[in-house]
């Protein structure tokens, strides 16, 4: 989608501080982290948000899931960490390309919203 800002990133128009990539996923730093650790995990395909997973493009949220463990390792996240992902405005989702925030490296507040 030419409009989007992780299409863009995705495609190297802008550029990022990359900690894994494959065909089908790209995960880099968050340009504004929230704790210690804050990286996005960013479905190459653009999808606009959680509200639009459906049958036919599931396998790749599926494909999300089974890299964040080994991404949460190299990035030293033993202790644990959290999955966060906004979908519209009442979640401030700002970024309108499928994301999952991963966030550690300390002992996050129990309140999540
Ligand atoms: P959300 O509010 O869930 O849509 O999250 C969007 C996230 O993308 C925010 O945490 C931003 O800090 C982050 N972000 C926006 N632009 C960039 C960028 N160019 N590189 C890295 N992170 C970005
Ligand atoms: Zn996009």
């Amino acid at each position: 989608m030419t409009d989007c800002i992780f299409c863009k990133i995705v495609d190297g128009s802008i550029p990022s501080k990359k900690v894994y990539e494959d065909d089908k996923i790209i995960c880099f730093y968050d340009l504004n982290p929230q704790a210690p650790v804050h990286v996005l995990i960013v479905p190459k395909e653009h999808i606009c948000c959680a509200d639009a997973i459906n049958e036919d493009n599931a396998d790749i949220i599926a494909y999300i899931f089974t890299k964040i463990p080994e991404i949460a390792k190299t990035l030293g996240l033993s202790n644990g960490y959290r999955i966060i992902n906004n979908c519209g405005d009442d979640a401030c989702q700002t970024v309108k390309h499928i994301h999952f925030h991963v966030l550690g490296g300390k002992q996050l507040a129990g309140q999540m919203a």
